[in-house]
C-alpha cells in the first residue's frame, strides 16, 4: 500500500514523487517508458521553471550537464526587433533549452534519490475503486503479468492523452481546436545569436540554444498545413527558416545534426484535476500549444501546488478534497492568463493594429520591453502589464520618445 502512485516520470510526475518522497511518503512512480529517452517537445523552460529546479536542489546538477543558460529574449517583428531580459522571480532570471532526454533522466534520478520507489518499462493499463473511489492502478512490466498495487490516490502524470484522467472521466472545459504544428531539429556551428520568437504571418520561428553546442530550430504552421508540411518537411523547413533573411544566414552557415522531429497532436484543453483518490498533473490535466512554450514550466509548479495538496490533506490539516481543490484554483488562476494570450500567438495571425502599435511603442522602452518577455517568462502579471493604465503610459512615452 503506497501513499501515491505518480503515473508518468517526466516534468510533472518526477518532481511530484520527489516532494511527495521529501516530505517522508510512500510513493511509486511508474512509465512505460525507459530512461533515459526523448520525448517529441522542444525544451525551453522559462525563469518560473528554473525557479522550481533551483528551490528543489537540481539547478546546479542542470548547469553541470553543460546546457547554456540564455539571459535574452528576442522578439523579431519584421519590421523591428524587440529584445529584452525577464525581470527575475526568486533572483532566478535565467532561462535554458536542456534536451529532454537530459533533463528528464534528471529528474527522474533525483525522485529515486528522495526514495521514491521507481518502475520503468510499466504500462499502467486501469485503475481499480471501491465505491467510486480510486484504490490503485492495475498495470505490468514489459512482457509480465498484469497486477494491481493499491494508493491512497493515484495521479495522472502521464501526459496529454492522460489514461488516469479518461479511466476517472475527468470533464474537460476551455477547450479549444488544434491550431498549429510544429517540426523542429538541431544544428551544429551556429554564429552566436540572441535567442529570438520571429512570427510572420502563418509562421513562427524559434532558435535557442541546448546542450554540446548545438541550437534547437523550431518552426511552427498552421495545423491545417500539417500533412503538407509532413509530405516534406525540409522543404516547409527551409522556405520558412528563408523567410526572414537574418535567420536564413544564421542557420544556413550552420549544418544539422539529426533528422526532423515533429507533431500535429497539439490540443488545447484543461481538464478537472482532482477526484475521489486521484488527481492529474501537468499535461494530463491542462494543455495548450507549445508557441509560448510553457508546458515545462507549468508542470514544475503543478507537481509543487499538487505536493503542497496532497500534504495538506495527508498530514489532516485540511480535507484532502478541500486542498486539491484549492490546488485546481490556483493552476487555474495561473494559467488562464497566458493561456489566453497563447491562444492568440497560436493563431500565427499578424499582431492586431493595437498590440502592433504597442510593440513599436517599446523600442525605446527597454524596462518595458524586459517586462513584455516577462509576461512570456510568468515573472511579470499579464493583466497587469496590458492593463490600460500600463499600455497607456507605454503609448505615451513611446510618443514622446517618437519626438
Ligand atoms: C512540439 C512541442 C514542443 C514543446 N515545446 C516546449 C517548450 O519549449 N517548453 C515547454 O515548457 N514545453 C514545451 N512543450 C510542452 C511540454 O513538452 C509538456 O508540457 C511537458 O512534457 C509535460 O510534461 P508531463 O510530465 O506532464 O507529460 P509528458 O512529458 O507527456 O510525460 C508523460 C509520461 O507518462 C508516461 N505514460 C503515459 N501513459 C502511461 C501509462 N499508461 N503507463 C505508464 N506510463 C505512461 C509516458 O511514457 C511519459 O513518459 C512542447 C510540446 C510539444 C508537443
Amino acid at each position: 500500500m503506497y501513499d501515491a502512485i505518480v503515473v508518468g516520470a517526466r516534468c510533472a510526475g518526477s518532481p511530484l514523487s520527489m516532494l511527495l518522497a521529501r516530505m517522508g511518503y510512500k510513493v511509486l512512480l511508474v512509465d512505460r517508458a525507459t530512461f533515459p529517452s526523448d520525448s517529441i517537445s522542444t525544451h525551453f523552460v522559462w525563469p518560473t521553471g528554473v525557479d522550481c529546479l533551483n528551490r528543489w536542489g537540481l539547478l546546479d546538477r542542470l548547469r553541470a550537464t553543460g546546457c547554456p543558460p540564455v539571459h535574452r529574449i528576442g522578439i523579431d517583428l519584421g519590421a523591428f526587433q524587440l529584445e529584452g531580459a525577464p525581470p527575475p522571480i526568486n533572483s532566478v532570471a535565467e532561462m535554458y533549452g536542456p534536451r529532454r532526454i537530459v533533463l528528464d533522466k534528471m529528474l527522474l534520478d533525483a525522485a529515486a534519490e528522495a526514495g521514491a520507489e521507481v518502475e520503468e518499462a510499466f504500462t499502467v493499463t486501469g485503475l481499480t475503486s471501491t465505491d467510486g473511489r480510486i484504490t490503485g492502478i492495475r498495470g505490468h512490466e514489459r512482457g509480465g503479468a498484469e497486477t494491481e498495487i493499491r494508493a491512497k490516490i493515484v495521479v495522472g502524470a502521464d501526459g496529454r492523452h492522460s489514461l488516469v484522467a479518461a479511466t476517472v472521466g475527468a470533464g474537460e472545459y476551455n477547450v479549444r481546436p488544434v491550431m498549429t504544428c510544429c517540426y523542429y531539429s538541431y544544428w551544429k556551428n551556429l554564429p552566436p545569436h540572441v535567442s529570438t520568437m520571429r512570427p510572420r504571418p502563418g509562421r513562427l520561428m524559434v532558435t535557442t540554444p541546448t546542450h554540446d553546442g548545438l541550437h534547437i530550430v523550431i518552426t511552427l504552421y498552421p495545423a491545417a498545413e500539417f500533412d503538407a508540411v509532413k509530405s516534406d518537411i525540409d522543404c516547409h523547413f527551409m522556405d520558412t527558416i528563408d523567410l526572414v533573411p537574418e535567420l536564413s544566414n544564421i542557420v544556413r552557415s550552420g549544418e544539422r545534426v539529426e533528422r526532423y522531429y515533429g507533431t500535429g497532436d497539439i490540443p488545447n484543453f484543461f481538464r478537472k484535476p482532482y477526484g475521489d483518490g486521484w488527481a492529474l498533473a501537468g499535461d494530463a490535466g491542462y494543455h495548450k500549444d507549445p508557441c509560448t512554450a510553457q508546458g515545462i514550466s507549468d508542470a514544475f509548479r503543478a507537481a509543487e501546488w499538487l505536493a503542497d495538496a496532497i500534504h495538506a490533506g495527508f498530514s489532516g490539516a485540511r480535507p484532502l478534497n478541500e486542498a486539491l481543490a484549492e490546488y485546481h484554483r490556483i493552476r487555474d488562476e495561473h494559467a488562464m492568463p497566458v493561456y489566453e494570450m497563447t491562444m492568440g500567438l497560436a493563431t500565427l495571425d499578424p499582431p492586431p493594429p493595437e498590440m502592433q502599435a504597442l510593440y513599436a511603442a517599446l523600442i525605446h522602452n527597454p524596462a518595458e520591453t524586459d517586462r513584455l518577455v516577462g509576461t512570456f517568462a510568468g515573472t511579470v502579471p499579464i493583466p497587469e502589464f496590458f492593463s490600460p493604465e500600463n499600455v497607456g503610459r507605454i503609448m505615451s512615452k513611446g510618443a514622446a520618445a517618437a519626438g
